[in-house]
């Protein structure tokens, strides 16, 4: 975390911006401004990880534990930009910050304690090589500066199909081509491991789900999900 004098300082040289409005951080603000962080509706889920609304999705599809987000996503919403930001317009480090307010959103309901490491989720080498950085790579950056976790960013990894997802017509064939993405390629790495997937937004948890299957190939494997935005139906 910046020290007070430091954020002064930088203050006066480069006033840090609200990542939703635009409008100037007071020095004891992060990210976002009182107004927007007020108005952010959060979602209930840190106090209850084991059993909430997106939990829900990953029951039964794999050795779920607990899933939480920060808040609730809807498209088009002032919130919903931020996302857009940092997956479309190369805000990188605005992931690390995410990340940190996720974490500090969830670490006194103690939903750190029992996990071993950070999972985020993959995205093709040819995205990769588009945007320059994964986004739930950097979230979990910003989660890891505030509970100490490692990152595991090479057990899994996500191959890219030469169909584009908008030419598919069915439901069917896109949920397949999402199964079919993931590939584990260390399970040594995460043997009997409580693993922690990163995404960036859930709306019906199809990409977690293939990735957390793929992950729960390792013997012993127990996982737990956190994304920034969770939609709500
Ligand atoms: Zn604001």
């Amino acid at each position: 975390m910046r020290t007070s004098f430091w954020t002064s300082l930088l203050d006066l040289i480069a006033p840090r911006r609200c990542a939703i409005c635009g409008g100037r951080l007071e020095p004891q603000e992060a990210l976002l401004c009182a107004d927007c962080d007020n108005e952010l509706e959060k979602t209930p889920f840190p106090e209850s990880p084991y059993d909430n609304l997106m939990a829900r999705l990953f029951w039964g599809q794999f050795p779920i534990e607990k899933a939480s987000a920060w808040f609730y996503y809807r498209s088009h919403s002032d919130p919903s930009k931020m996302i857009y930001d940092l997956k479309y317009h190369g805000q990188m480090l605005l992931g690390e910050d995410i990340g940190e307010q996720i974490a500090l959103r969830h670490q006194p309901f103690g939903f750190f304690d029992d996990i071993d490491a950070i999972v985020p989720v993959p995205i093709t080498r040819r995205r990769q090589w588009k945007r320059g950085y994964n986004q739930s790579m950097q979230v979990a950056k910003g989660i890891s500066y505030v509970t100490h976790l490692p990152i595991y960013n090479k057990v899994v990894k996500r191959q890219h199909f030469s169909q584009s997802q908008t030419h598919q017509t069915s439901i069917w064939e896109r949920r397949e081509n999402v199964r079919a993405a993931f590939q584990l390629v260390d399970a040594d790495k995460i043997k009997g491991k409580h693993l922690l997937i990163i995404d960036d937004v859930v709306t019906t948890g199809a990409t977690v789900i293939a990735c957390g299957q793929e992950l729960a190939k390792a013997e012993g494997v127990k996982l737990s999900v956190l994304s920034i935005g969770y939609t709500k139906e």
